[in-house]
């Protein structure tokens, strides 16, 4: 048996990233005063055709749906704001004062076809932001993606933002550009001859060269803009910059999905191939009344996991779940107090592992080695007596005698504060 296709297992060696990634993010989310709210993976079909948009590629193409056994139809999430929208409208959110901002993480599913960045099930941070118009905010939300991805020491990403107008400016553009395409219609893959009449924005994603060709002059948004929506972006912009953020606008960002309006952005690289977006975002004030709720403003952004995580392998290795310490025992009689120091150093939040079934220390330091233990505390009968350990650097290949007693204060002080780390796994740079 095999997993499905483009569904990936993430196995222990990688377990490592995801976690350090999600740490990370909840400590973020938090700091920017995001609260996390879990949806379920599976809800009613029409939820997503209805806020994605009928005629875009993931409601076309992409959606697992299917009908249960009672015929109402399903669909596995392809993304994560139209249930959280969806359960802010159920649940009244809007009466607490403290539901405002929201944040999510967890698989989502598309059937998309696989390569390098781009699987049917991935993962996705999802961050969105009800009830607030400002653009100050439209700037903090990206000002705290950056945050996140500094924190990470992620390199070689750059922040794209562009202004889709809103349903007063955006049709004037609408038009221009389906008679711009109409007079390029024969250049047109048969897919965009038909976007252009149902979905012409949605030409912009096109991958198909001669696509991209014929958009060449194409009419740009940011030229449309009515004096609102002009502001707004303006304001954005100034406050990106006033905090030092740099950014780049690029004026054929649409991004796939129909309910964004206003500010849009994308964080992309040119490390991936071609799948080149990291995460991606953008205001969305029409789609909370669009699905029956009350007329609140909102906004939000998406981080791709997998992509995120291949980012931040390049370059780095993994200290794959090497403990700090490996415990030698040498014969029976110490066994018991060797047990109580793990346990005394993993109470202090020191990773252990013990040669359990003991043999000699030869095998037991191939085994530490094999693990790529930091350090090894050696326990025979002859320390035992004496009340002290070996405690053997691994690197620097010395060793010392430390009293028992004195053993977590040895790792806590010395190694760790001399190595800038807290306790715990995680990615070390490579040399
Ligand atoms: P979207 O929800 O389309 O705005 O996507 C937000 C982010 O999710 C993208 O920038 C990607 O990093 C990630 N993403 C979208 N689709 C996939 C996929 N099929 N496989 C892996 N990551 C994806």
């Amino acid at each position: 048996m095999q997993a499905i296709r483009g569904m990936n297992d993430i196995l222990p060696d990688a377990v490592h990233w995801w976690q350090m990634v999600e740490r990370t993010a909840r400590e973020v989310l938090e700091l920017y005063g995001y609260r996390e709210i879990r949806t379920p993976v599976v809800e009613k079909l029409e939820l997503f055709a209805r806020s994605i948009g009928e005629s875009t590629d993931i409601v076309e193409k992409e959606m697992y749906a299917f009908a249960d056994r009672k015929g109402q139809w399903l669909a596995l999430r392809p993304e994560a704001t139209a249930s959280v929208v969806r359960a802010f409208i159920e649940h009244n959110l809007q009466a607490d004062p403290l539901a405002r901002k929201f944040y999510t993480i967890g698989p989502m599913f598309r059937h998309e076809r696989p390569q390098k960045g781009r699987y049917r099930q991935f993962h996705q941070i999802d961050a969105e932001v009800f009830g607030i118009d400002d653009p100050l905010l439209d700037a903090e939300v990206m000002i705290m993606l950056c945050d996140f991805f500094q924190r990470l020491g992620l390199e070689g990403v750059g922040l794209h933002i562009n202004s889709l107008g809103c349903p007063k400016c955006r049709p004037l553009f609408r038009d221009d550009l389906k008679q711009f395409l109409h007079q390029r219609a024969s250049q047109l893959c048969p897919d965009c001859d038909r976007r252009r009449h149902v979905n012409p924005l949605r030409v912009f994603d096109c991958k198909v060269d001669r696509c991209r060709e014929a958009l060449a002059g194409a009419p740009e948004l940011v030229r449309y803009l009515c004096d609102e929506c002009a502001r707004h972006f303006e304001k954005v912009q100034a406050y990106l910059a006033g905090l030092g953020v740099a950014f780049t606008v690029d004026p054929r960002m649409v991004r796939g999905l129909d309910y964004y309006m206003r500010t849009t952005f994308e964080v992309v690289t040119d490390r991936l191939g071609a799948q080149n977006a990291v995460g991606g975002g953008g205001r969305y004030n029409g789609l909370m009344r669009d699905l029956g709720g009350p007329d609140l403003p909102g906004i939000g952004f998406a981080i791709g996991m997998e992509r995120l995580i291949l980012l931040l392998q390049q370059g780095h290795h993994l200290a794959a779940g090497s403990p700090h310490v490996f415990m030698a025992v040498l014969g029976e009689k110490p066994v018991l107090e060797a047990f109580r120091a793990v346990q005394a150093l993993r109470g202090a939040g020191i990773a252990v592992e013990m040669a359990y079934g003991g043999g000699s220390l030869k095998s037991q330091m191939r085994r530490a080695d094999k693990l790529a233990a930091a350090h090894v505390v050696i326990l025979g009968e002859e320390e035992l007596a004496k009340g002290v350990a070996v405690v053997r650097n691994m690197k620097e290949k010395s060793q010392a005698e430390v009293p028992l007693s004195d053993l977590v204060e040895f790792f806590k002080g010395h190694i760790l504060a001399a190595r800038g780390q807290t306790p715990g796994f995680g990615p070390t740079p490579s040399k």
